[in-house]
């Protein structure tokens, strides 16, 4: 039976995974962090812990030997990192390098193939000297966080090197009715829903400039997982390749809850505005669909839709995770 290791197992693309490989009967373990709730996932068998503690986490590992490492574990928060950017560097960064060299380790002492896969970022390439970007894009991060999944990045390289099955999911922005509020999608469809139902008298935004390339987390998990199990190990970007502004997400938001009159409802806030913000990613991913087969399977206008209805508690989609 294949043995799985997961960490960050609280977040979106956690859960998504676990259900993912529970349901092909993969024995699942993940580590849950010593400060976050204890998800409610049956089937996974959790482990308290902190990624960053190394000796502990490199302990568990020698004893649990995984056939498949998932690293989800992040400060995921853009605006976060730029408030605690040693915290960050300390968690996205140096604790992935730790965990690489643990499943070299696993790999070593077990003699047999550990799969590796690291959630990376579009946010490694900042402002891209090219649209859309690929796997050859040039790294340029503008912010903490950017440059946190940079390194871990760049180590994935090198441990695929020594011959361990080294992944890095260049992801891009990946949403479903499971993101927690903190990021934009998820924070227009509650706050348009709660509009909509009277709960709500305005949206307060950042840069409404700013255009991401927006996905169905699901699609996201179904790549790291065809990555983790392809015969070699390589970078992938996994993006649909299309970008939308956060405007435009907050007018289809709006359409999609029936108010056609919503101009006046949304304020820019300046707390919401960051110090450096990409203008735009949109990524390429050619790679991934010649080798892994991959394809994303809902546009924007689906996933806009899925996310408000879920939010007017409406919608199949509608899940209690936040
Ligand atoms: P990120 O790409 O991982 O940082 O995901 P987010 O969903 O947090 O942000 C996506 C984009 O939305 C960024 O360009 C933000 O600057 C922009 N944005 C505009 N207003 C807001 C806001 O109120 N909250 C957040 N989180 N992002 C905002």
């Amino acid at each position: 039976m294949t043995r799985a290791f997961i960490t960050g197992i609280s977040g979106q693309d956690g859960s998504y995974l676990a259900e993912r490989l529970l349901a092909e009967g993969v024995e699942v373990h993940a580590l849950a962090h010593d400060l976050e709730p204890l998800p409610d996932l049956p089937g996974v068998e959790l482990h308290r812990g902190d990624l960053s503690a190394v000796p502990d986490v490199r302990a568990l590992l020698l004893d649990l030997a995984p056939d498949e490492v998932y690293n989800f574990a992040a400060l995921s928060s853009v605006a976060r990192s730029w408030e605690e950017p040693d915290l960050t560097a300390r968690v996205n960064g140096m604790a992935a390098a730790a965990l690489l060299e643990s499943a070299l380790l696993v790999q070593e002492k077990h003699g047999r193939a550990v799969r590796f896969v690291q959630a990376s970022s579009a946010e490694i390439f900042g402002e891209p000297d090219r649209h859309p970007q690929d796997e050859s894009t040039t790294l340029r991060p503008v912010n903490p966080y950017g440059a946190a999944k940079a390194y871990a990045h760049l180590m994935v390289d090198v441990y695929r090197r020594r011959d361990l099955h080294a992944v890095s999911a260049i992801l891009y922005n990946h949403e479903s009715p499971r993101r927690p509020e903190q990021f934009v999608t998820r924070k227009i469809t509650a706050t348009v829903a709660a509009i909509a139902q009277g709960r709500a008298d305005s949206l307060a935004l950042g840069n409404l400039d700013a255009r991401r390339d927006w996905g169905w987390a699901p699609d996201y998990v179904d790549a790291m997982v065809r990555a983790a199990r392809a015969d070699t190990a390589n970078d992938y970007v996994i993006a649909t390749g299309v970008a939308h502004s956060v405007r435009d997400f907050v007018a289809a938001a709006f359409t999609r809850a029936g108010i056609d009159d919503w101009q006046d409802l949304v304020v820019v806030d300046p707390e919401f505005v960051r110090p450096a913000d990409p203008t735009e990613l949109a990524g390429d991913a050619t790679r991934a669909r010649t080798l892994l087969g991959w394809e994303p399977t809902v546009d924007f206008a689906e996933l806009v839709g899925r996310m408000v209805d879920a939010d007017l508690g409406q919608g199949s989609a509608s899940e209690p995770r936040g």
